[in-house]
């Protein structure tokens, strides 16, 4: 379950704008068919050559003579190749030895010994991926980049990584755990546990999701490996040593233990040579024993409790409440019983339409289904699993029966065939999109089964499972109810497990960890309470050398494409309606996208547009009711949703566009059932059912809710920069923390016919051709057939036509395209008179960790000075900000951005400090205008930026960056020049003009656990 990621970080750093998809002619697939079994390759035997023709792939897999290292190579014509090795990783214990072992390994290896290669390399390179990842059984660690020589300087880096890590103590106590004093350089400061893997698990078990998932899968499956928490419980953490952890590495981390992953369209043979000559050459085959035995089965079923902490965000605080009933499945290396598991677990809980989501969301025992719920097929045994959270705790035995009743419901009645053909074209669809990163995807995809010595290429092969499950169901009619007998009704394997919250939970956790730490110091000797001082200042000293980088391979500013490749769009309108069309191959599917923008909205209904948007799409239109429309939508479409969007302008700071965007895929076959489906929103939408409308507004809420302490950081920094600009000012209002106490109000009334009221009255100011703009992905030879049918949409819902005038008098026209002069626009708000404000806010919540954010207004896009505060952001973050905040300070993360609202951004996530991360940011800023930076740091930031910029587009989203920002390729091409001419002088300039202590508007937002400090001082405004 447990599974976390660094690319976070570099999913921060940039706007991404602009991607490239080269294809380099369609041989890779066809050159992979010429290998024969039996042939050898460098060390490796061929065993098995597979075309998968629904992947467009061709599946080559290998082993290792030496060692029985496995290989699988996908051969696709896809310049974003992609590297994985994986381990299986079975700890016994839940030290979360793992865990810190991913994180050390990338400290440093024999061939590059510098400290935290792994984060070099993200500026050295143009990767278009960086991670490692901890889950219940195995660790990977995966990469993808579009350059040849990219992903040869990765691979070295990777395989020196994994197989030859220098694992110092230093790196152990930084990455792992420590005794410290708190004040590091002061030895009469107080002893108190640091490290990086420490506090990262002490955020994941601050949100209740993860703690009641984490019990469900160890008290599941209690006989092995998954009885213990991978990831590391925090203060078991405390009682790994160094040494552990070098064995954990010498047994695990072993060829013969490893299983290779290769993707895309660079020659399999050279993977394979570097992958010898560099790691597996030096090897010799061990038995690793990691395999995982099967869990026994109970002969009688069991229950048990958890507590959390209490949500103070919770939209009815007396229902805090989760219960679940998990059942034991069968083995995911059975493929084809997993994939039909896994079918059966979406027709029973998906949707309206489902059983689960009548007789328990529909019922409304609680605010939604728990995060556990449906088919878990991460262990070596999958499971089911299926239940309720924000419940009270006097629902709890109604629950448990209806759970029981609808499974004999369920074995009684089966499946509409309707449904059941919904979820199949579901897998069609899935099949047919393009999606960017499909290396990545494959790679998650048959990591579980293949770790488990399944087949991975048997996974592969989607069509053929479908065909076979087709034929099943045509042969037995109740082919499913009979799978729900044998593992529901008759499954003496299950586990009821129920959660309620503790008022002392968070107390109790810290007398815990307080109690552990007397108990240390008690037990340390004279000379050890000398090594602790020394040994951190050791550590910050060594964490303050700059150091030599200069052994890890890089690729230069001159690796980097001079100009992007430009993306033609067509602009025409139809019946009055501005629409693109982009050209793609898009392989037979067609993706409809519109933007209505609300400037005529009554400022009193604005803070709606969320909850209007997420509802939408759910309560039926035309004649179908909200059922009927689910299935409808299933049954014809990839999806259909409706989002809120606030774009800033390309120019000026204090003009916007205000709207929501539209999006729907589906078959070219299936479009006029979907432009069907889209009137009938527009011109009937259903506003009649409060009680749908209450289901759906308790899941938004309890969502919402969920969502903190995951994306924390994010909430501080819309928050800090609320006061800044008035496109942030409405971001806070659409999506920041004001949305989440909206929603929780919202939720907590007992009648919502005010607010159902409200709904046909903000659809009138956005459903309305006159405030809309649309935009079509297809293919060639499908264009003019979807431009008819657009036309045709366009004139369906003429009727809803009706000039309004705006609420903010000051409009701008923006054109869509400049160069042809067409008469077409976007029309943005101006809000000339806003005044930008300084603001510090903190927010108190039930976390042990702090989320810190500080935004500067500076400029907009098309400044000058844009792209000087792009790479000043990567390289604070790169060269400064990571060793103060994550290093030193013990934060999961942090940085500094430039958004494309003209926002400069520090931020820290899963964070021990506050303040102190203030003074980081500041540091970071005198770090820059102090100069102390070389031209190699620059280009390394150019590096970086350009992989973010560079990142591959989907065919599905070409051309939307200039539907939405109005951002041509010219103008990107401009950017693009002025990223590569950015100097030194540049980078000091605009720290000093822009950033320097009271130069622009600064606001700053803490979402974090009780603080003294913050409380009394009188500049914050305590929320
Ligand atoms: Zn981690």
């Amino acid at each position: 379950m447990f599974r976390h990621s660094k690319s976070i970080i570099t999913k921060l750093r940039n706007l991404s704008f602009q991607g490239s998809w080269r294809s380099r002619g369609s041989s890779a697939v066809e050159r992979a068919l010429q290998f024969t079994e039996g042939q050898r390759i460098h060390g490796f035997t061929v065993k098995e050559v597979t075309a998968v023709p629904d992947l467009f792939l061709t599946a080559v897999k290998l082993t290792h003579d030496a060692t029985g290292a496995q290989y699988l190579h996908g051969a696709r014509d896809d310049s974003n190749n992609l590297f994985s090795v994986q381990f299986r990783t079975t700890p016994m214990d839940s030290t979360g030895v793992p865990h810190i072992l991913e994180h050390i390994v990338l400290c440093g290896s024999q061939r590059f010994p510098c400290r935290d290669p792994f984060f070099k390399m993200l500026n050295r390179s143009l990767s278009t991926f960086m991670n490692a990842f901890t889950a219940s059984d195995y660790t990977m660690y995966p990469f993808s980049t579009q350059n040849a020589k990219d992903f040869q300087n990765l691979l070295s880096v990777y395989l020196d990584a994994v197989f030859f890590p220098c694992l110092r103590e230093l790196d152990f106590w930084q990455e792992g755990w420590r005794l410290e004093h708190e004040t590091p350089t002061d030895p009469s400061s107080r002893l108190v546990f640091k490290g990086v893997v420490f506090n990262e698990m002490k955020g994941v078990f601050s949100d209740n999701e993860q703690i009641y998932a984490q019990h469900l899968q160890n008290k599941l499956l209690p006989d092995h490996t998954y009885s213990v928490v991978s990831g590391g419980e925090p203060l078991a953490i405390t009682d790994l040593t160094w040494i552990q952890l070098k064995h954990f590495h010498a047994t695990h981390y072993h060829p013969s233990n490893a299983r290779f992953f290769t993707y895309g369209d660079l020659p399999l043979e050279q993977h394979l040579k570097q992958i010898e000559e560099e790691a597996l050459s030096k090897f010799e085959r061990t038995e690793p024993n990691t395999a995982v035995p099967p869990q026994t089965q109970w002969d009688k079923p069991r229950a048990d409790h958890v507590t959390c902490s209490p949500d103070t965000l919770a939209p009815d605080p007396t229902k805090q409440n989760t219960l679940c009933v998990s059942y034991l499945l069968g083995d995911i290396t059975d493929t084809f019983e997993a994939f039909t598991l896994n079918l059966l677990s979406s027709l029973m809980i998906s949707g309206p339409n489902s059983p689960f989501y009548k007789a328990l969301i529909e019922a409304k025992f609680g605010s939604d289904f728990s995060s556990s719920v449906g088919f878990d097929g991460s262990t070596r045994r999958a499971s089911f699993t299926i239940g309720l959270q924000g419940m009270a705790q006097d629902d709890i035995e109604q629950v448990k029966h209806i759970i029981a009743q609808t499974i004999d419901d369920i074995i009684e009645t089966g499946f509409e065939e309707e449904r059941i053909e919904a979820l199949l074209h579901k897998i069609e669809i899935q099949i047919k999109h393009q999606s960017t990163s499909f290396g990545l995807a494959l790679t998650s995809y048959i990591a579980s089964c293949w770790n488990h010595d399944g087949d991975p290429v048997q996974l592969l092969k989607i069509s053929e499972r479908v065909s076979r499950f087709r034929k099943c169901l045509k042969e037995n009619p109740r082919y499913l109810q009979e799978k729900v007998q044998h593992y529901f009704k008759d499954n003496t394997h299950r586990l009821t497990l129920s959660m309620s919250p503790d008022e002392r939970f968070l107390e109790k956790q810290a007398e815990a960890e307080e109690q552990k730490l007397q108990w240390k110091i008690k037990n340390l000797t004279e000379v050890d309470h000398k090594d602790i001082y020394e040994k951190g200042l050791q550590l910050l000293a060594d964490q303050s050398t700059t150091q030599d980088a200069s052994c890890l391979p890089a690729l230069k500013v001159s690796d980097i494409e001079p100009t992007i490749p430009y993306t033609p769009v067509q602009l025409d309108t139809s019946g009055g309606v501005p629409v693109q069309y982009c050209e793609q191959p898009t392989n037979g599917m067609v993706y409809f996208r519109a933007m209505c923008n609300f400037n005529s909205l009554p400022e009193d209904l604005k803070i709606y547009i969320p909850l209007f948007c997420s509802v939408i799409t759910k309560l039926g239109c035309g004649k179908l009711n909200y059922r009927q429309q689910a299935q409808r939508i299933e049954l014809k479409t990839g999806g259909m949703s409706v989002s809120p969007q606030v774009i800033p302008d390309i120019d000026d700071l204090d003009l916007y566009e205000q709207g929501i965007f539209l999006t729907s895929s589906c078959l070219e076959r299936n479009l006029p059932d979907m432009f069907q489906l889209w009137s009938d929103l527009f011109n009937s939408p259903h506003f009649n059912n409060e009680e749908r409308l209450r289901v759906l507004v308790l899941m938004s809420a309890q969502e919402l809710s969920n969502g903190i302490s995951y994306s924390g950081h994010m909430y501080a920094m819309t928050r800090a920069a609320r006061s800044l600009t008035p496109t942030a000012d409405l971001q806070e209002m659409l999506g920041g923390m004001d949305q989440v106490k909206f929603m929780k109000r919202i939720a907590e009334l007992t009648d919502l016919t005010s607010v159902l009221r409200k709904l046909p009255r903000i659809k009138r100011h956005l459903f309305n051709p006159e405030t809309m703009r649309c935009a079509v992905n297809a293919s060639p030879q499908n264009m003019s057939h979807v431009a008819g049918e657009v036309e045709s949409f366009i004139g369906n819902i003429a009727a809803n036509r009706k000039e309004r005038k705006p609420v903010r008098p000051t409009v701008v026209e923006r054109s869509l395209d400049p160069q042809a002069g067409s008469a077409a626009s976007r029309k943005l708000i101006s809000e000339p008179h806003f005044k930008p404000c300084q603001m510090k806010t903190y927010f108190q919540l039930p976390f042990p960790v702090n989320f810190v954010s500080e935004c500067v207004r500076t400029v907009p896009f098309s400044h000058a000075d844009y792209a000087s505060l792009c790479i000043l952001g990567s390289m604070m973050t790169d060269k400064f900000l990571h060793g103060e905040i994550r290093e030193k300070g013990g934060a999961y993360g942090g940085g500094a951005r430039m958004g494309g609202g003209g926002l400069f951004s520090f931020y820290s996530f899963s964070d021990p400090n506050s303040t102190k991360t203030l003074s980081a940011f500041r540091g970071g800023v005198e770090w820059v205008r102090a100069g102390k930076f070389t031209q190699q740091d620059i280009d390394e930031a150019k590096l970086s930026v350009f992989s973010a910029v560079d990142a591959p587009v989907a065919p599905s989203d070409k051309g939307l960056g200039h539907f939405l920002n109005g951002i041509t390729d010219e103008m990107k091409q401009r950017h693009r020049e002025r990223l590569f001419a950015v100097t030194d002088k540049n980078l000091i300039d605009v720290a000093g003009r822009y950033l320097g202590i009271g130069q622009q508007t600064c606001g700053v937002a803490i979402l974090g656990p009780e603080n003294e400090t913050l409380r009394k001082d009188p500049s914050w405004v305590v929320k």
